[in-house]
């Protein structure tokens, strides 16, 4: 299993790379995401938040390991159309126990490359449509916090403070490297996509 990084952690922002190929590496990395997943109660990851640098996500909408049928793992994703707006709550693996309400398009219609190297392009609504468009960010180095108005932002901010002194605490504490060698991995990592 890999373990989930937590904002602030540098690779939260890391601009994740194009997969070039796909390896048995990746295809591993991929089935350990399903188990960080399942274990943190989540129906999305994307591959910066267990912290490696490519433009990988996986989804599973109903966040049940017995759902195979609904599992996917996206790669190269790009969304081609949004329509509408929807709005609603959400939380991310990355930020434990924050919940608030974002705006996004209702519908998109996109295209990705899957693991078999298959190329799929489909539209995608509802949960469906939410959950692409959070994890698709995760791979451009943007968060759900960007997205939230004035008052969601307001409200978010205590707890982003609190992650934020966390993480220096780990640091100090030498719990977790610091964030120049955390980018320096990431680096190291980025060549081999
Ligand atoms: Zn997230």
């Amino acid at each position: 299993m890999l373990p989930i990084v937590l904002y602030p952690h540098p690779s939260l922002r890391f601009k994740a790379r194009r997969v070039t190929r796909v390896t048995d590496t990746l295809r591993q990395q991929a089935t350990e995401m399903f188990e960080s997943m399942y274990d943190a109660n989540g129906i999305g990851l994307a591959a910066p938040q267990v912290a490696l640098p490519y433009q990988m996500f996986i989804l599973n909408t109903a966040g049940d390991p017995e759902q195979k049928d609904l599992e996917k793992v996206i790669l190269n994703p790009e969304i081609l159309e949004k329509t509408g707006t929807a709005e609603g709550q959400e939380g991310c693996l990355s930020f434990p126990e924050l919940f608030q309400k974002v705006r996004r398009a209702k519908t998109i219609r996109v295209k990705y490359q899957t693991l078999e190297g298959l190329e799929v392009e489909e539209a995608l609504t509802g949960l469906h449509a939410k959950a692409f468009q959070h994890e698709y960010d995760h791979l451009h180095g943007v968060l759900f916090i960007d997205k939230l108005g004035p008052i969601g932002k307001m409200a978010a901010r205590g707890a982003i403070a609190s992650f934020e002194r966390l993480h220096l605490q780990d640091q100090k504490k030498g719990e977790i490297p610091t964030d120049a060698e955390l980018l320096a991995r990431l680096e190291e990592l980025a060549q081999l996509a």
